[in-house]
């Protein structure tokens, strides 16, 4: 990689990011269309968030994408946000349009897409989605919008029946809700679902050992989508497959969001395999 007096700055705003693969997918990404662009992680605290968002403009970085904790809080700082971020209340990619900052989503574009690669088609087909924060929340909009019955169990059921409130108020569809504790609850729907996504960080590396589903509950109906990619292989897919269901993980999703914000900046159609050989390879 060389860098010119031209170089473009597009890269990501999170703490921690050391662990993040966005670096090493968008970079392959840029070597791949030989673009005079350069992806950099930047660590930031929130208590830095303004000021980071502030040196966007002011160093005129292109773009960034934004990962935990700032997804949420990032809004309060930007110019103008698309419908889709400001319907699901949370950031993964910001654009400095001639100074102005605009915030999109691309979590749920790039579920979807995974999904229906997977030839998964959402419309009519009953979803358990689990967890309600930044990944639930893009999840759940996209599922509702594509004509699937859904339920958000959380473990904060406030979370759940908010997140199902802003969807029915901006979709008009009726949402379930509960607790992701209560095993009658998930018994219960899981029993007639034909999808359960996990957005949770239940069975994250570093704790492995661990589902947020009991594995008696899982079924050969199911498709079951672990939006964690690291491991490649959650406790939860593994129960999953060992009852015969269809599994899928993270990194797919991984892919496509990256690609979403990578053609927004770049205006170029992105190589997505070469961005998916890429994280492949780190994983
Ligand atoms: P987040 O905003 O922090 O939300 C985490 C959610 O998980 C919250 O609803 C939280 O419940 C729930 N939760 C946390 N600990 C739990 C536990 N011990 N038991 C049950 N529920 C628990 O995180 P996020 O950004 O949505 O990310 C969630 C997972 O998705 C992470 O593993 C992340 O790596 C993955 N992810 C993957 C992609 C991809 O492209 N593949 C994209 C985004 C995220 P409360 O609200 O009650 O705290």
């Amino acid at each position: 990689m060389r860098i010119s007096g031209r170089t473009k700055i597009i890269g990501i705003i999170g703490h921690p990011v050391g662990h993040s693969l966005s670096p090493i997918m968008h970079g392959a990404a840029i070597e791949a269309l030989n673009l005079d662009f350069v992806y950099v992680p930047f660590d930031v605290l929130p208590e830095n968030l303004g000021k980071a968002v502030e040196g966007i403009k002011a160093l005129d970085i292109l773009g960034v994408n934004v990962t935990i904790p700032h997804k949420e809080a990032v809004m309060a700082f930007l110019d103008e946000c698309d419908d889709e971020a400001r319907e699901i209340g949370s950031v993964n990619t910001i654009r400095n349009v001639g100074g102005k900052l605009i915030g999109s989503n691309t979590d749920g574009v790039g579920f979807l897409q995974s999904l229906s690669e997977s030839g998964f088609a959402p419309r009519g087909r009953k979803a358990v989605v689990l967890g309600a924060g930044g990944s639930g929340k893009a999840v759940a909009f996209a599922l509702a919008k594509s004509g699937a019955d859904i339920v958000i169990l959380n473990k904060t059921p406030e979370k759940a029946e908010k997140l199902a409130q802003d969807i029915c108020s901006a979709i008009g569809s009726d949402v379930k809700y509960g607790q992701i504790s209560d095993e009658n609850d998930l018994r219960m729907h899981l029993s007639d679902s034909d999808l359960l996504v996990n957005c949770t960080p239940v069975g994250m590396h570093p704790n492995e050992g661990c589902s947020p589903v009991k594995s008696e509950l899982l079924h050969s109906d199911l498709v079951v989508y672990d939006l964690i990619y690291n491991p490649v292989r959650t406790k939860l897919l593994e129960d999953a497959q060992s009852v015969g269901a269809r599994t899928m993980n993270g990194a797919k999703m991984l892919v496509y969001q990256g690609a979403a914000s990578f053609g927004m900046w770049t205006g170029t159609v992105p190589p997505v395999d070469v961005m998916e050989s890429s994280i492949l390879q780190s994983l």
